[in-house]
């Protein structure tokens, strides 16, 4: 048995999931982490530390921001990382600023565009070091254990698996890499073969949705019905990118 923490969201995001069931579970571990880094836990030792280090993408800069709570632990979190961050800069971009030429040195040992580019790699890291989306990867790849443990062990799961109407590009893509590490060749092949159905499935329906959606402009299809396409620009973005449906 996988252990429950993990067990029973999967299993909530594969009840009647609306859209992408891989996002549905992001989304909510989403939640759960802002609420994580903007409550009690923000003032513990080793979470600070870990604030310090890495800090957050700007994503989820502006979800902690925006959640319009503990904006004082949110101001104290900040102040670590930036004094943090204060500390270490300056050495770094000083490392680089290049030597003056001269009569007598034509320049370092290491070409000045190598030291700037490597000053800026170092600032590039700490832009996309995010201890949310470290701990969302690390979750969601318990998820996928778990996902493939219950596609493979477990029939009702299977069929649910089977009738969950499709999934984002990017999980399409997270699921096979999840197949390669979690499932044998066999498995891989059954697996591979039910997720090429369901995602073609799926995206032929949105497709034909979109287009219906176009030919709604054409003045001979005023009266028609909408069918299912008067969402379809946003459940297609959606699809294409996943995350939630754009307002
Ligand atoms: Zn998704
Ligand atoms: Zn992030």
């Amino acid at each position: 048995m996988k252990e429950k923490i993990y067990t029973i969201p999967v299993n909530d995001a594969f009840n009647q999931p609306d859209g992408c069931a891989l996002c549905g579970l992001e989304q909510a571990l989403n939640q759960q982490l802002l609420d994580y880094y903007l409550g009690p836990s923000l003032m513990e030792p080793d979470v600070r530390q870990t604030t310090n280090a890495k800090g957050f993408c700007r994503e989820h800069l502006n979800q902690l921001y925006n959640r319009e709570i503990n904006r004082l632990g949110l101001g104290l979190m900040l102040h670590t990382h930036m004094a943090d961050l204060v500390d270490r800069l300056e050495p770094e971009m000083k490392g680089s600023i290049p030597a003056a030429r001269s009569g007598l040195f034509n320049g370092r040992k290491k070409d000045y565009r190598d030291m700037l580019n490597l000053a800026a790699e170092q600032i590039e890291r700490r832009i996309n070091s995010c201890v949310i989306c470290d701990r969302m990867d690390a979750t969601m790849d318990r998820y996928l254990d778990v996902i493939f443990y219950e596609y493979c062990a477990d029939p009702a799961f299977k069929s649910r698996f089977e009738n969950v109407g499709g999934f984002c590009l990017p999980h399409v893509a997270l699921l096979l890499r999840g197949a390669a590490r979690y499932l044998n060749q066999n498995q891989a092949s059954v697996f591979v073969a039910d997720l090429t159905e369901i995602q073609s499935k799926s995206l032929k329906e949105l497709r034909d949705d979109v287009e219906w959606f176009t030919l709604k402009f054409d003045y001979r299809n005023h009266d028609k019905s909408w069918k299912n396409s008067k969402d379809a620009l946003p459940r297609s973005i959606r699809g294409l990118r996943g995350g939630q449906k754009p307002e």
